[in-house]
């Protein structure tokens, strides 16, 4: 595959261009608090070519935002229904590898096996511009460790890795090429030395660290050997405050609600997930998952477990929000050393 090179000043016009040729930018900017957050920077010029750590929230905020409006009820009573679209044209910038991970699941779900039309259709008109990671991006990140960083292996357009001179340039999609055909005077073939100075930054991204055995892990869960009082343990700190589901970039799970306003209204869905009670009950109210401890239960099986069966890979992509987020200080990544470590068997 051809490799590609580009200079800081080029890329500021390459990012002005792609900007004439999309109706939203989303890329990283800084809050006013100071946190990293993507947002729409077509008209503002706020977005940063390059940062350091991860945006507090990931692509999936745009693509399966928290409440969405499907349908406009124009007549409930004789069910006529009006379905809301979008075609908006987006480009993604400063995509981090492992939320590009995430997004090559999410569409395993949403885009490949069942197609889910409001996901599918911002997903077509989206192009993802990854930027790979120098460093890790927290303390709790273990990308590496899951097989999503510090590099995209796919689900990326275009991939940008920061070089002491510039930004490396992988292709990732015939999407991409056509962008890159479309201003090939920015970019220059990429010389040999600068595959060497990634290669370098790679071995001290993974000095000291292992990749998981995710088939090892997701074969004891599946198993049950995990101790009862783990999970007990655990059901005592979640206060369901969804902050795991709401920031994790893999988590797909929604409902749906209409809001009516006499015989008109709107159908929305929101997200919902594993740690809400009612989240699996059913019509009568009777639920599989009675218990509180189950519910955090079922996020870590799903993500480590039930999709390492499904798609050969776990949906955790080791971007540390949850660990973050947590207020009961339930962390994924301590879970996982525990039972490959043994210690909770
Ligand atoms: S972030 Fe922690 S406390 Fe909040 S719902 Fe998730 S597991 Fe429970
Ligand atoms: S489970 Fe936690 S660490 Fe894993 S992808 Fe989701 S938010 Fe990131």
């Amino acid at each position: 595959m051809e490799k590609l090179f580009i200079t800081q000043e080029n890329l500021k016009i390459f990012v002005k261009n792609l900007k004439n040729d999309c109706d939203e930018f989303i890329a990283p900017r800084k809050e006013n608090v100071d946190d990293i957050i993507f947002g729409d920077t077509k008209d503002n010029g706020r977005e940063l070519s390059t940062y350091d750590g991860n945006s507090v929230t990931s692509p999936r905020s745009f693509l399966l935002p928290q409440t969405e409006p499907l349908f406009e009820i124009k007549s409930a009573k004789d069910c006529v229904l009006l379905p809301v679209e979008d075609r908006k044209k987006r480009i993604f910038y400063g995509v981090r590898p492992c939320d590009i991970k995430a997004l090559t699941l999410m569409r395993k779900f949403f885009v490949d096996e069942l197609a889910d039309l409001p996901y599918k259709e911002k997903f077509e008109n989206s192009t993802f511009i990854a930027l790979s990671c120098d460093k890790r991006c927290s303390k709790e990140c273990f990308c590496y460790e899951m097989d999503s960083g510090p590099y995209a292996k796919e689900g990326f357009d275009l991939q940008l890795t920061k070089i002491q001179q510039g930004y490396y340039v992988n292709i990732g999609s015939k999407k991409g090429s056509q962008i890159i055909r479309r201003q090939k005077k920015l970019f220059a073939n990429a010389a040999p030395e600068f595959a060497k100075e990634i290669k370098n930054i790679l071995k001290d991204f993974t000095k000291g660290i292992e990749k998981i055995d995710y088939k090892k892990l997701a074969g004891i869960i599946k198993q049950e050997k995990v101790k009862e009082s783990v999970w007990d343990d655990i059901g005592v700190r979640c206060v369901v405050c969804s902050g795991c589901i709401t920031l994790c970039p893999t988590c797909s799970c929604f409902s749906i609600a209409d809001r009516l306003n006499g015989d008109k209204g709107m159908r929305m869905r929101y997200c919902d997930g594993c740690p809400y009670a009612g989240f699996t009950r059913m019509a009568g109210g009777s639920t599989p998952f009675p218990r509180h401890r189950d519910h955090i239960r079922r996020f870590f099986e799903h993500k480590l477990s039930v999709d390492v069966e499904r798609y050969g890979t776990p949906s955790c992509v080791g971007c540390g929000r949850c660990i973050q987020t947590c207020p009961g200080n339930i962390n994924i990544r301590k879970f996982i050393n525990s039972v490959l470590e043994a210690q909770v068997l």
